[in-house]
């Protein structure tokens, strides 16, 4: 008789990634002649960003660090909201400051990040910190960290290895797209105007999708063996949280995947609050 039988993919859990690195800054917390405090800036109440905020805050209370969450109206102007981030650059007890994006319409989210002291710059994304960056020095933006250190809890290395992140932005497919670079991969980026998707992902060791489509990735995109990072967070209907990787449906075919929620955003609160004790220690 023929026994088939399915195989499930190994789960890259980032809450159990997270718990255990967790000492390590906690030990980094403890080394510090201070008690760092870290700036957010939210403009309007989007039901996102506050959820992503909670989140952060959350964190910030479990590890012992201040935070101090400025919620600004949607229809504040972009020179008030310059005018707060110059008052927290010239505030000695802030450490890092953080605007959450994204940003109304009518604000340019370039001038605004720019106007964030590099130096307490947590999220790596003002001009001088791309450069370091992208160069493989200085802090990266968060979510390209918390990738590399979920990757690294899970001794899946990027040397050498053949990867197609999917998602070019600024914020979060950039980065992590260099970080892999920097690392040693030989990279494939994606993006909306991708002819054939499949194509790309399909040749990769390890997929990365960053885009905020819910269900982009299907079975069709995956293959045997594959590690797939689902950095994408979308709201389904019913109100839950879902990546931009149809889950059941590559499950069964691939060797590894993050769940969504569970995941990279886990790693990437953590990843923030790195960032803001490496910004400290360098003080
Ligand atoms: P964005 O809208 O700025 O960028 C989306 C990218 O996806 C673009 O580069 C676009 O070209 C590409 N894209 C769009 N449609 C595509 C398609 N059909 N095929 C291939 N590429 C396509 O979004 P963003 O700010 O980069 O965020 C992406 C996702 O990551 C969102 O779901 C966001 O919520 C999530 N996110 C997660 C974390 C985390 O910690 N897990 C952190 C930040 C952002």
């Amino acid at each position: 008789m023929l026994c088939s039988y399915i195989m499930s993919a190994q789960i890259l859990d980032g809450r159990k990634a997270r718990e255990a690195l967790l000492p390590g800054l906690m030990e980094k917390i403890r080394g510090l002649s201070f008690v760092p405090t870290l700036a957010i800036i939210q403009v309007s109440d989007r039901i996102d960003s506050t959820s992503f905020i909670k989140a952060k805050k959350a964190f910030a209370k479990k590890i012992g660090v201040n935070e101090k969450h400025i919620q600004l109206a949607e229809n504040i102007s972009q020179e008030k909201v310059i005018d707060i981030v110059r008052e927290c650059n010239a505030d000695s007890n802030i450490q890092g400051i953080i605007v959450q994006l994204p940003l109304p319409a009518h604000i340019e989210r370039d001038i605004v990040i720019n106007t964030i002291d590099p130096n307490k710059d947590v999220d790596a994304l003002t001009a001088m910190n791309v450069s370091k960056w992208s160069e493989g020095r200085g802090i990266l933006p968060a979510t390209a960290r918390g990738v590399r250190e979920l990757l690294k809890f899970y001794k899946i290395s990027l040397k050498d290895k053949k990867v197609t992140v999917v998602g070019r932005s600024e914020l979060v497919g950039k980065p992590i797209a260099i970080m892999c670079r920097n690392e040693g991969a030989i990279v494939t980026v994606c993006h909306s105007k991708t002819l054939d998707l499949a194509t790309e992902t399909k040749k990769a060791d390890i997929i990365i999708c960053a885009v905020g489509k819910l269900g982009l990735i299907q079975s069709k995109h995956v293959k045997r063996g594959q590690i797939i990072i689902d950095v994408g967070i979308n709201r389904k209907e019913d109100g839950m949280l879902a990546g931009d990787v149809d889950f059941q449906s590559v499950k069964n075919i691939v060797a590894a995947i993050t769940p969504v929620p569970g995941g990279v955003g886990q790693m990437t609160v953590l990843a923030l609050f790195e960032n803001l004790v490496d910004i400290c220690g360098n003080i």
